[in-house]
């Protein structure tokens, strides 16, 4: 039987090399001869390789140095210095008013009136590294736009102006094109289990720093998205299409997606007119190539970060495309075996038709997009909320990444141009800021204010809320009067502050989100640290100022450097962090403690390894990695599981789990993990891997929450609403408010008791049975935002989100929820970096019974 496989795909293989146009194109096709297929400029047939990056890039600057019909631009480049490009097609004449082109579809979308201006689409691919069959699929597609004499296209070239966007995720495709490629056997094996089909932990899907990057168009964390974004936002297209990859026995995906999963604040033409309309377009096509499909039974368009959804926000049609995927060059599956070429074809047909589409359709856009806008222009006029408030004027960091992040987006921002006052809290002028809602992207500053959008649907692909103004966890309020708006802003950057020359001692407090950042820095330049465990008040130029729980204290003279190398590293910390540190000229304080007082106590340098690799959930440790490597400056030495036997443990003070299966740490490692613990050591765990450490005994204390999701009395469903009944179950990511206490190192800084916590899993924790080891509780009405299931309320309530156990002379701290979500939960990042920063110095107070 394989051996007939094997020779039926070696012939298929061969046949690709002498009739590969016919096989992916059109039969009537005419093309230039003076431009090179893939084929011929690659050196081999696509689909029987994996093209590089690096070549892909050089064959579309290939087609911009031979055709008036392309330019490629290079919009910027990856973490790995991968160049980021955009392509873009359309006719010589085009070509030469491209900018007058623009600017006047531009000017006039808002009203629809562009019909005498080509039609601006962009066609998207490969943001799953391993989702490889799009990537090749856009070198054919541009080779068609390129070369193709058809009139049909020489039509599209005159009418469209076509942006592409051939490899939205360079690192991640390339970790697994080599893969695929050096594994690859001749002739193939479809052994679906074979080495080439079943990539190495963490595998291509993510970005260098192991981010999903079809979750990022909203939060904006990378540079592969800013970019991508301002491209966008350059052109604002109509249509954005977005290549994916499925299980290898599923078949292919097109939009309509599922009705239960539509966007409730996107209106509904999208959905019940030009999704349909577009569908009959892609059935058509696959059905001539004789392709199964499914549609409207999956994948949801709530979420604003994927980018077969962003553009629907702005008045545009996204697309998504799913493709059974050979992952490698050929798999085996329940009928005929799956070949790279087959799964190209599919991607490319899809490319192809949503230009014909678009442009048959193009009338239908314009008005889509015209009624869109005044649409948004209606309900903002209709909205009781006018305005946005926000703003915290101790932390310029967050308030600045906050603002970046909106205008990322388009939306307009003020500053506040005297301090106001609105629920009881102060907005500081200048350093508070507004959106009012009466602006054109009015969706999307609901999407990143408004917490209580409901869902129909109680199943979520990925998460059931997004509000980006409680990740940041920044004061604001809704103001429901007519405001005045000032100075818009068009950028921002975090105040820089000047530090006097002290021979006494420097204090900072731990309020600006990069507090950390400039302990390290100290760190590093040799500097002693210390903090204060508790609070103190001290003149400063006359005025009293409390520096609250954990505030740093740099002392002069108890140093190992001079003190203008410390006054040096004193500069350069405030000017890394933007943090304002104040000189001190005596230790003797107005209020709380003193500065040589027994409460404060010298910091330990982190010294911080994570384990990562097979069972490790990438998404969570790439988290970490990145919120050291490039917020921080701190280094973390990632362990794989397999390697730890050989790890001096020693070496460092703070071991960080994330969520994962560690069933491949034996007993031995285990153990060495435990004494490690009773000798000093801080183990931190996220979600699953706090329960690990929980069952290993890594605490006597029993802190899992019994599941009261189960139900005594057992009802009869029908087999068929399992997947409803017990999806709606699953915590599908919501926003809970949680009490803090402050006191704890874990909550230095915060300031406020009340904060906003992420929970997408269903880890929960009882309280401690010691007081004062519950660090973090979920109030008794938890829920702020998103989607929840009466079951999971009742278990979530009044318990535990985050305890700190003492084992030996070292702790093992307890996270139920993942502070760091996709890089973007600025507010609880802060009680992690504290589990950094402050973790070896927390002994649990013992109780006197
Ligand atoms: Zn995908």
């Amino acid at each position: 039987m394989n051996k007939i496989l094997f020779t039926l795909t070696t012939l298929f293989t061969f046949l690709f090399v002498t009739a590969q146009p016919d096989y992916f194109y059109p039969q009537a096709s005419k093309f230039k001869s003076s431009i090179p297929t893939p084929e011929q400029f690659l050196g081999y047939p696509i689909g029987s390789h994996h093209t590089r990056h690096d070549r892909l890039v050089e064959y579309f600057k290939e087609l911009d140095k031979l055709s008036e019909r392309v330019t490629v631009q290079i919009v910027g480049e990856t973490y790995e210095h991968r160049q980021q490009i955009a392509a873009i097609f359309t006719s010589s004449a085009n070509h030469n008013r491209l900018e007058e082109i623009r600017t006047t579809h531009l000017a006039n979308q808002l009203t629809g009136g562009t019909e005498n201006i080509p039609l601006v689409i962009q066609l998207g691919y490969n943001v799953h590294g391993n989702e490889a069959s799009s990537s090749e699929a856009a070198m054919l597609t541009a080779y068609y736009l390129t070369a193709s004499e058809d009139t049909e296209t020489i039509k599209w070239l005159d009418q469209m102006v076509i942006l592409m966007d051939p490899n939205i995720n360079p690192d991640g495709r390339d970790r697994h094109t080599n893969w695929a490629n050096m594994h690859k056997a001749n002739p193939p094996v479809a052994d679906p289990l074979d080495r080439e089909h079943t990539e190495a932990w963490p595998g291509g899907r993510f970005n260098h720093y192991w981010f999903d990057l079809n979750r990022d168009w909203f939060l904006a964390v990378h540079p592969e998205t800013k970019n991508r974004l301002a491209f966008f936002h350059h052109w604002r297209p109509y249509v954005q299409t977005d290549h994916h990859e499925m299980g290898t026995n599923s078949t292919f995906y097109f939009d309509p997606g599922k009705s239960s999963s539509n966007n409730p604040i996107v209106p509904d033409d999208l959905y019940k007119n030009i999704y349909p309309r577009f569908g009959e377009y892609f059935s058509q096509a696959l059905n001539n190539i004789g392709s199964m499909y499914f549609t409207k039974e999956a994948f949801d368009k709530l979420y604003p970060g994927y980018g077969s959804s962003y553009i629907n926000f702005y008045g545009g049609a996204g697309f998504l495309f799913e493709q059974a995927g050979s992952r490698g060059h050929v798999q085996e599956t329940s009928t005929i075996p799956l070949t790279f070429a087959f799964t190209i074809r599919n991607q490319f047909v899809s490319a192809l038709t949503t230009i014909r589409a678009s442009i048959a359709e193009k009338p239908n856009l314009l008005k889509l997009r015209a009624a869109f806008y005044r649409n948004s222009i209606e309900s903002a006029k209709k909205s009781p909320v006018r305005a946005y408030i926000f703003g915290d004027a101790r932390d310029g960091t967050r308030t600045s990444a906050f603002i970046n992040l909106l205008l990322a987006h388009q939306i307009d921002v003020y500053q506040l141009e005297k301090t106001e006052v609105y629920n009881g809290r102060r907005y500081d002028a200048m350093k508070s800021f507004i959106v009012p809602v009466d602006q054109p992207n009015y969706l999307m500053v609901r999407s990143v204010f408004e917490k209580g959008i409901t869902y129909t649907d109680s199943l979520f692909y990925d998460a059931s809320t997004w509000s980006l103004i409680h990740a940041y966890d920044l004061p604001y309020a809704e103001i429901k009067t007519s405001v005045t708006l000032a100075k818009k802003i068009s950028s921002v950057t975090p105040e820089k502050y000047n530090v006097q020359k002290s021979d006494y001692a420097y204090v900072f407090d731990l309020s600006d989100y990069h507090a950390h950042k400039a302990i390290y820095h100290l760190q590093l330049k040799g500097v002693i640290v210390q903090s204060a465990f508790r609070p103190f008040t001290t003149f400063i130029d006359g005025t009293q100022k409390t520096f609250g729980y954990g505030s740093v204290i740099i002392p002069v003279q108890q140093q190992k450097i001079p003190s203008d190398s410390i006054f040096k590293a004193i500069n350069e910390a405030s000017s890394a962090g933007n943090i304002k540190i104040y000189s001190l000229g005596s230790g003797y304080n107005t209020g709380g403690i003193d500065l040589g007082s027994s409460y404060v106590r010298t910091l330990r340098t982190p010294q911080v390894m994570m384990l990562v690799g097979t069972g490790v959930v990438p998404m969570e440790a790439g988290e970490i990695w990145h919120l050291l490597d490039q917020r921080i400056g701190l280094p973390i030495t990632k362990i794989d599981i397999v390697n730890i036997t050989r790890a001096e443990l020693n070496r460092y003070n703070t071991i960080v789990m994330v969520s994962g299966n560690y069933t491949l740490l034996d007993k031995t490692n285990t153990d060495q993990l435990k004494s490690w613990v009773q000798n000093g050591g801080t183990l931190i765990t996220l979600k699953t891997a706090a329960e690990w450490a929980i069952k290993q005994g890594f605490t006597k204390e029993k802190l899992l929450a019994p599941d009261t999701a189960k139900v005594k009395i057992i009802p009869r469903y029908n087999y068929d609403d399992a997947v409803n009944i017990e999806g709606a179950k699953a915590l599908g990511g919501s926003i809970f408010s949680v009490d803090l206490d402050t006191s704890h190192p874990i909550g230095f800084g915060t300031g406020t008791r009340s904060i906003s916590m992420y929970k997408n899993g269903p880890t929960v924790f009882t309280p401690s049975s010691n007081n004062y080891s519950t660090v973090v509780k979920y109030n008794n009405n938890p829920l702020i935002g998103g989607y929840l299931h009466a079951a999971s309320l009742k278990k979530i309530k009044g318990n535990a989100a985050v305890v700190v156990g003492s084992e030996g002379k070292g702790r093992v701290i307890f996270f139920a929820d993942n502070p760091n979500f996709r890089g973007t939960w600025y507010g609880t990042n802060k009680l992690f970096l504290n589990a950094l920063f402050f973790g070896s110095l927390i002994n649990v107070p013992s109780i006197t019974e």
